[in-house]
């Protein structure tokens, strides 16, 4: 029984895949834009200027509320003004929501290693706007204002992890989520998803919570992974040697891989919230809200436990083909066109349209090669018309050619050699051009069967089929050999 157990918490920030900015009309991805391009009178804060709010961000934060299980879609609620004053805030004050916020109540079914799972309770979910960035650079401060006004969802989950693998196994599953719902590209090294973590420890049956500090600039799910293990390892030595911890807020320096104090964790600070007047509340009618969640599809975690259930697939295989929504409705698409085993779909997926997809940087639903065309291969090879190898090499040519499978077949002469009186030829021949490996094979050398098969299929240019070439030329060698 382990001594401590971690408790952690962690605060995302989600930034909305919209096209434009939460209250403007900027573009809201600047990603890899000059500084201070993509930027106007409204998100620089200019005064005289007002907010318009971005329909679709709102839409999007319903869908993530709603995928988060909310207890509840507001009907109605504000923004507030968060007041501090920072170089990256022209405006003085960001746009948030506080005490009314878009949704309420909420958790995520972390499913673990041993196979149990573990209940997330969603603290907070609310929409507020993005500050802009402050790049050290040679002894200066540089402002960039482009992230200003960005549209993001701040997500808070109760302190229900207990371990540093489960910090990133959250992480990982609500990335899939996120991309899966359409709501966010989530791309940690862009910014898209920012995470802070809060741990503390306690004995194992305590109920209380202890001062936590709080983990800040994490930029991937490997570096929250060790940035958290690093620091309960360093609060179990600290209260071991008798010292209390303090609720600091530490820096994860990712080269070094240690922790940094930045500051003593401010008390709450005040931030003297009152309500955004230049906003109007936002109205959730059931309309709209049914509307919104038309769009909500099946979640990628009952998506896998449907795949064990009516495909019958091995728990490792829904795992992997429910990573991705369009690979998932790929391998749908497959199984209905083949018509036969779900799991000889799976087979070909996880072997051959997975390194497909990786070879060439597409996601499934970017595939030349349909999920029909991927059925008729199947289909071909299980027929006997095309051997193994040459169906593997037809994903490739269909997804180069973006030819169907059976003119490929035709075109170039791929279909199986079956017909044993044109094989019989083929073995034959070889037979006669290697009088050596015959007799070796007679002298009790069995193994040179697959030698013989090998040149038989390579004469064929690969069409034979090898099963059937063995049988011939086991016969052609008893027959030769009496
Ligand atoms: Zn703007």
């Amino acid at each position: 029984m382990p001594e401590y157990e971690a408790v952690i918490g962690l605060e995302t920030h989600i930034q909305l895949n919209t096209q434009s900015k939460i209250f403007c009309a900027c573009r809201a991805d600047s990603w890899g834009a000059e500084p201070n391009t993509n930027i106007c009178p409204v998100c620089t804060g200019l005064p005289g200027v007002l907010p318009t709010l971005n329909r679709q961000a709102v839409e999007k934060a319903i869908l993530l509320a709603s995928a988060m299980h909310a207890e509840s879609i507001q009907p109605l609620s504000f923004f507030a003004r968060k007041n501090y004053f920072y170089p990256d805030l022209p405006k003085g004050y960001q746009i948030s929501q506080y005490d009314e916020p878009l949704a309420r109540g909420g958790f995520f079914d972390l499913p673990l290693a041993s196979g149990e799972s573990r209940r997330v309770a969603i603290h907070k979910l609310h929409l507020e706007e993005d500050a802009g960035k402050t790049v050290h650079a040679s002894g200066h401060r540089l402002i960039d204002f482009n992230r200003c006004g960005v549209p993001l969802v701040e997500m808070v989950t109760g302190p229900n992890l207990r371990s540093a693998d489960e910090a990133a196994s959250y992480l990982i599953r609500l990335r899939q989520l996120l991309r899966w719902l359409g709501v966010s590209e989530a791309d940690m090294e862009r910014g898209h998803l920012r995470c802070d973590g809060n741990v503390s420890i306690r004995r194992p049956g305590e109920i209380g919570l202890n001062p936590k500090t709080e983990i800040k600039n994490v930029n991937s799910i490997d570096a929250l992974r060790e940035a958290i293990a690093a620091e309960i390892n360093r609060q179990i030595r600290e209260v071991d040697a008798g010292r209390p911890i303090r609720p600091w807020t530490l820096e994860w320096d990712e080269t070094t891989a240690t922790l940094r104090k930045m500051r003593s964790k401010e008390t709450e600070a005040d931030y003297r919230y009152f309500r955004e007047p230049d906003l109007l509340p936002i109205r959730v009618d059931d309309a709209w809200k049914e509307q919104v969640l038309a769009g909500l599809p099946e979640l990628p975690l009952p998506r896998r436990q449907r795949f064990v259930e009516q495909y019958g697939l091995p728990a490792y295989d829904a795992e992997i083909l429910t990573e991705e929504r369009s690979l998932s409705d790929y391998f749908e698409a497959a199984v209905a066109a083949y018509g036969g085993e779900p799991k000889a779909v799976s087979n070909w997926m996880m072997n051959d349209v997975l390194r497909l997809l990786r070879d060439r940087g597409l996601s499934a639903g970017e595939l030349r090669l349909r999920p029909a065309d991927l059925a008729e291969i199947i289909r071909m090879v299980d027929r006997r018309e095309i051997n193994s190898p040459t169906g593997k090499s037809l994903l490739d040519k269909v997804e180069h050619t973006g030819m169907k499978p059976a003119e490929l077949v035709a075109r170039e002469g791929l279909g199986q050699v079956a017909d044993s009186g044109a094989l019989q030829a083929l073995a034959k021949d070889v037979l006669d051009e290697s009088p050596d490996q015959v007799a070796s094979y007679r002298v009790g050398k069995a193994t040179l069967i697959g030698w013989f098969v090998g040149q038989v299929m390579r004469k064929s240019g690969g069409t034979a089929d090898p099963n059937l070439a063995r049988q011939v030329l086991e016969k052609l060698l008893q027959e030769t050999g009496e």
